[in-house]
């Protein structure tokens, strides 16, 4: 049996346009067998989208953590993918929610810098595009769209924008912390996008390997921001280090173009998150 296995897609719980009940009507209608959500730094849309799981369709919970890897100044930001975990975890916990003040300042800040310059945006109205989820740039892309100074997500992530000239650093998590702080919620830590060069700077694969032996689980391989070559050089890597690899959309809904079910990963490695995994059960419906 073949199974279309999806484990990053974002909600309005953070940067993405479907509501997580939308999100997993959406997932099972690109024919996804299961789909992880994996909002930045938040588990706010689990009990919605357990609450609207269709049948058929299994329900992977996740996170997707704002982390930094201080072995280069300024630090480099990274992304850890994390399944399964227990979401009352007092330390995890705290965590996140520093994570999400630490957003808020830095978008608050954002618009300072940008209002300076003489841009007309304003804090409450990128508010109120976050909705109450996790606030990230894409809603401040969203404003400068709405404001008419860029056409395209895509052109408000440019250097003349919140890609560079306009882009602040926010107080990410420890990426070694991140990975105990996982394990010890039971949860399994997957290294998302890592070689994702054209979003940023990429950690050495000595980090990685690091990182391996301080409890990662997997790397994501198949994902839109990597080239066929970064690709091979992931599974490789993994291949080394007895990582495994997944494949999946890291969907936006309309803040992205990528679709549901674009990259997907495979059912061994699906299993041995599930295996590896002891915070909450996977869930499926009916
Ligand atoms: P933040 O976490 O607030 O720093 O924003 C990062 C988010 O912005 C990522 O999760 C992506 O969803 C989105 N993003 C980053 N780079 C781009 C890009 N070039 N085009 C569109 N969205 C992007
Ligand atoms: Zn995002
Ligand atoms: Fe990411
Ligand atoms: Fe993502």
């Amino acid at each position: 049996m073949t199974s279309r296995i999806d484990l990053h897609t974002h909600s309005t719980a953070s940067d993405g346009t479907l509501r997580p009940a939308e999100l997993m009507r959406a997932a099972a209608t690109a024919g996804l067998d299961v789909v992880a959500i994996t909002d930045h730094d938040t588990t706010d849309g689990w009990e919605p989208a357990l609450r609207a799981l269709p049948t058929g369709l299994r329900l992977v919970r996740g996170a997707e953590l704002s982390c930094r890897w201080d072995g280069e100044q300024p630090p480099v930001p990274l992304h850890l993918l994390a399944y399964l975990f227990d979401p009352t975890d007092p330390e995890l916990v705290a965590e996140l929610t520093r994570v999400r003040a630490a957003r808020l300042a830095r978008g608050e800040r954002t618009v300072d810098l940008l209002r300076a310059d003489g841009v007309d945006v304003h804090w409450p109205e990128i508010l109120a595009l976050a909705g109450g989820g996790t606030v990230g740039r894409p809603h401040i892309a969203q404003a400068l769209i709405r404001a008419g100074l860029v056409a395209t997500t895509t052109e408000a992530f440019g250097p003349d924008w919140l890609g560079q000239r306009y882009r602040l650093p926010k107080e990410d998590i420890d990426v070694f912390r991140a990975v105990r702080l996982i394990r010890a919620a039971g949860g399994v830590p997957v290294f998302a996008h890592p070689r994702a060069s054209r979003r940023g700077r990429i950690v050495p694969d000595e980090l990685i390997a690091e990182l391996a032996t301080a409890g990662l689980v997997g790397l994501e391989a198949d994902h839109e921001d990597h080239s066929p070559r970064e690709r091979a050089h992931v599974r490789g890597l993994a291949a080394e280090l007895g990582l495994l690899v997944t494949g999946s959309s890291d969907f936006h809904g309309s803040h992205k173009a990528v679709r549901l079910g674009a990259f997907t990963t495979g059912v061994d490695a699906y299993e041995r998150i599930v295996a590896a995994s002891s915070g909450v059960t996977e869930v499926a419906s009916g």
